[in-house]
């Protein structure tokens, strides 16, 4: 889908260039801030690689004016805004980032270095899916889905399952519940014994939802859309969807490596996203978010800011310049 090109100067000169924002990673969020960059008239780049967190999905929904299309066309989409502006989108993996705001260096795959003086992170989350049940991350994005809003109003009025092993505590049951706006009719798979209070499995039972704690064995697609469930006590069952959940791995490598802070949900960022490092801003999935909205306006905050920076750094400089001429 990416048209990788070879990094080269985007201003061919004897020093080499310094960007004035590097953009890494180039899914919803990087875009966006690749556009807001471009059309700040600044010079950027964006270097990625690996595909977008929703790209096993045939459809994004939620995106204001291409509401369930495919994840590839809206980035493909977003890569063609890009051409008037002449901005590069790079594919190759950072590697390595250093230095400080004003003076960053990332190293490339392959050994290659580009300088900017800020640097925006758009790196998203993986998801590390279990490998249990199986048949369960082959089916991820299609007929597993995480996210009723992502997934959901298509299947209203559905049959859908949720997997929640153990289906232990307020939050877990919350969640469970929350899938009603869905469809009342709600099978929990708790892949083994429930650990619910009395009064948490007679909620379930007065919303009406069903608690089913034989384990999973296997996921398998259902012609024609859905899943098949196969429990290991033989029983099988056809869902709509199977609602699980996988670890989100925030990808922070690169921010812990200049210092930022990062926790388990997130870069750390304030309301204009910049992290806890001058010069570094994070925006999308790897602050936090969960949607394409939330990536998008949070990469076009991140680029504007990191413009504003740009233009007090240098008023800054001229100022003291000035004072400074006799
Ligand atoms: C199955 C599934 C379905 C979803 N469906 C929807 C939906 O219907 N609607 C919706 O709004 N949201 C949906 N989402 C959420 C959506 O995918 C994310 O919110 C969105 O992708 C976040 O955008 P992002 O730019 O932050 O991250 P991503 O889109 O994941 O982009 C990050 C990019 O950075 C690259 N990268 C990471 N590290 C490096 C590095 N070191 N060097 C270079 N490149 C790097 C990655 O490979 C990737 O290409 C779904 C998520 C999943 C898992």
């Amino acid at each position: 889908m990416l048209r990788a090109m070879a990094f080269q100067d985007p201003v061919p000169s004897a020093a080499p260039t310094v960007l004035d924002v590097l953009i890494i990673g180039g899914g919803f969020a990087g875009l966006s801030a690749a556009l807001y960059t471009a059309r700040g008239l600044k010079r950027g780049a964006v270097i990625t690689s690996g595909p977008s967190r929703n790209a096993p999905s045939p459809h994004a929904g939620g995106v204001f004016s291409r509401d369930r299309q495919s994840p590839d066309v809206i980035l493909a989409a977003a890569l063609d805004d890009l051409q008037p502006y002449n901005f590069p989108v790079i594919e190759a993996r950072v590697e390595a980032l250093s230095g400080q705001d004003g003076a960053f260096t990332a190293v490339l795959e392959g050994g290659q270095s580009v300088q900017a003086r800020k640097v925006i992170l758009a790196t998203g989350v993986e998801d590390v899916l279990p490998e249990q049940p199986e048949g369960l991350r082959d089916l991820w994005g299609r007929d597993v889905h995480h996210c009723p809003y992502c997934y959901g109003w298509e299947l209203r009025g559905g049959q859908i399952a949720v997997l929640m092993p153990g289906l232990q505590g307020q939050s877990a049951v919350e969640n469970v519940l929350y899938h009603q706006k869905i469809t009342q009719d709600v099978l929990v798979c708790t892949d083994g014994p429930a650990i619910l209070t009395e009064e948490e499995r007679a909620l379930l039972t007065y919303r009406g939802v069903t608690v089913l704690e034989a384990p999973l064995a296997r996921v398998e697609a259902r012609a024609g859309g859905g899943v098949r469930l196969h429990f290991r006590d033989g029983q099988v069952l056809e869902r709509d969807v199977l609602y699980a959940h996988g670890e989100r791995r925030v990808r922070g490598e690169l921010a812990e490596a200049l210092g930022c802070e990062v926790t388990a949900a997130g870069i750390t960022v304030n309301a204009q996203q910049m992290t806890t490092v001058p010069g570094v801003y994070a925006c999308g999935d790897v602050t936090k978010g969960n949607q394409v909205a939330f990536a998008v306006a949070s990469g076009a905050k991140a680029a504007m800011q990191a413009a504003f920076s740009i233009f007090y750094d240098d008023l800054k400089r001229d100022r003291e310049a000035l004072t400074a001429t006799p």
